[in-house]
């Protein structure tokens, strides 16, 4: 079997930043520093920071007045930071710079008096944040013939919603022009396969693998290397390897080392 590196793959600016952010706050402030949701959804990035005695937390209520809280690269809604400020806590925000855009855009379509559809995962704290914008709506919610704005979850699939962020179209791009230009090699669609790296939670990484599929070739997540050992790469001539804008790139080279014996 052949293994081919697809770039670019893993951490994107905006986790990259984030996660320094949150090591630089921890060298900083002494006594606890919390942080606002899981900062990427990537363990081994989460485990890191745990143990360097970060508090994750789900709500600012769950953080004592006058703490420290690092707010995600998913960002958070206006009414956790008004929240946060009444409790005398030192917010710093690490809201990723495309997310901050798409919040930016509900509340210019809000002055020009329209509302603005959001298109994701409501459950996702990106989209909870942008839900928390005044004129924000779920698609279910709009009336007919509403005139409205449109944001989509930066991490959802670029060639089918667009307007998502560059870095997740990059590595989605990658992924299909792998695939396809196996496939013109002649090779058939069950010998060319997409092994994603990354976490079961990561939105990213599940939709590199479903663009994989869609390009035709087989695909399979592992979140490290032990996962690996669990698959039936047999009938694959050529696996892509690629992994989800959360994974930090010693995760990505674990499973390379333990794809060698395959090859
Ligand atoms: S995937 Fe895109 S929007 Fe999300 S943190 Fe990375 S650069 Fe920002």
């Amino acid at each position: 079997m052949r293994i081919e590196v697809i770039a670019p793959h893993g951490f994107c600016g905006g986790v990259d930043r984030a996660v320094r952010m949150a090591h630089e706050l921890l060298d900083r402030v002494k006594g606890t520093v919390y942080g606002l949701h899981e900062i990427v959804h990537n363990e081994s990035v989460v485990g890191a920071l745990v143990s360097k005695g970060m508090v994750f937390v789900e709500s600012v209520a769950d953080v004592p007045e006058g703490a420290a809280i690092l707010v995600s690269a998913h960002g958070t809604s206006p009414a956790v930071f008004e929240e946060a400020k009444r409790r005398g806590l030192t917010v710093v925000d690490a809201t990723c710079p495309f997310v901050l855009a798409g919040h930016a855009k509900i509340r210019e379509n809000f002055r020009n008096g329209m509302r603005t559809v959001i298109i994701g995962k409501p459950t996702h704290a990106e989209v909870k944040g942008y839900l928390g914008e005044e004129g924000a709506c779920l698609p279910e919610d709009l009336r007919p013939g509403e005139r409205t704005g449109r944001v989509v979850q930066t991490t959802l699939d670029a060639d089918e919603y667009g307007g998502v962020c560059t870095a997740t179209r990059d590595r989605q791009q990658a992924v299909r022009k792998f695939v396809e230009s196996e496939l013109l090699k002649g090779l058939s669609p069950s010998s060319v396969g997409v092994l994603v790296v990354g976490s079961p939670k990561s939105s990213n990484t599940g939709k590199l693998a479903d663009i994989a599929e869609r390009a035709g070739a087989r695909s399979w997540r592992v979140a490290g290397t032990k996962d690996v050992l669990s698959i039936d790469f047999s009938g694959i001539e050529v696996l892509g390897v690629t992994s989800g804008a959360s994974t930090p790139e010693d995760v990505f080279d674990d499973v390379l080392e333990g794809l060698s014996p395959l090859t």
